[in-house]
């Protein structure tokens, strides 16, 4: 794994508690990686003899390998949570990387299903942007859960990307929704058993807390056999963000 410095570009607030971050490569300029995979950061923490080390997927595609994107969550007194939100515009960073093995496979024509909660939604963007510039016509579906209207953020991207890709679809499914809202309603463990008739042709990515991986694994299963491609954060519950 090689060391990179790079700046922060870029800052934004996704929503109440995600962020994204752009970072702008300083040394070396550029960062070869295929999506899906993560970069990590050594963490010092007070009290602590040597740094935590904290991982982070890279968000945006390898196109653009002079500026990497990452978006993460609060995790109330986490130190990696806690140094990310920390970040000022301008701020020079220390990572290491790329690594994991979470990566597009070539499952040659199967169609591919997409399935994150929270901001596991990160490596699958870098993965879903990878395979539309690559102009792979297969057919591509995201189903993305997070809890509640308040929680929701790259709605207008997703819709573009589907407005001009044809091949491309996505649901976002909220487990608690205020009222008010009109789109789907549930675990995204639903969308897969409603929507997916067979997994004959698929292959499968999966990112975010374990309980989703687990629940979705085994709905997966009762229809038959597919490849199936998991990264599991942490463990959790099947709705967290
Ligand atoms: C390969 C890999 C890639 C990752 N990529 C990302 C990413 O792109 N964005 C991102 O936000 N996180 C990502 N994570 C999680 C991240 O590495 C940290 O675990 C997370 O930021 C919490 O670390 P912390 O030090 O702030 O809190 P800690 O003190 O380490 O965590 C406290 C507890 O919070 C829970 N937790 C861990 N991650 C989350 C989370 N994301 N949301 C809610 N609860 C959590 C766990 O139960 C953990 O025990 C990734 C993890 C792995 C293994």
């Amino acid at each position: 794994m090689q060391t990179f410095v790079a700046e922060v570009d870029r800052i934004t607030n996704l929503t109440h508690d995600v962020r994204e971050i752009e970072l702008r490569l300083l040394e070396p300029t550029a960062i070869d990686f295929q999506p899906g995979q993560f970069i990590s950061f050594d963490i010092a923490v007070e009290g602590k003899p040597r740094p935590v080390t904290r991982a982070y997927s890279i968000a945006s595609p390898p196109s653009r390998p002079d500026r990497i994107t990452l978006v993460f969550n609060r995790v109330d007194h986490g130190p990696g949570s806690t140094y990310l939100f920390s970040l000022k515009g301008g701020d020079r960073v220390h990572f290491k990387g790329p690594a994991g093995t979470f990566r597009l496979k070539d499952d040659g024509t199967r169609d591919l299903l997409f399935v994150a909660t929270g901001t596991g939604i990160a490596p699958l963007r870098a993965m879903i942007w990878t395979k539309l510039e690559q102009g792979s016509p297969r057919a591509i579906t995201l189903f993305w859960g997070l809890r509640s209207q308040r929680d929701l953020y790259y709605q207008q991207e997703l819709a573009d990307l589907s407005k001009t890709y044809s091949h491309f679809r996505f649901v976002t499914t909220l487990s608690k929704p205020e009222p008010g809202w009109t789109g789907s309603v549930g675990r995204v463990t639903g969308l897969v058993t409603e929507q997916i008739q067979s997994v004959a042709n698929l292959a499968v990515y999966l990112c975010g807390n374990g309980g989703m991986i687990k629940e979705v694994t085994a709905a997966l299963n009762a229809k038959g056999l597919c490849p199936i491609y998991r990264e599991k954060w942490y463990d959790g519950e099947p709705d967290a963000g």
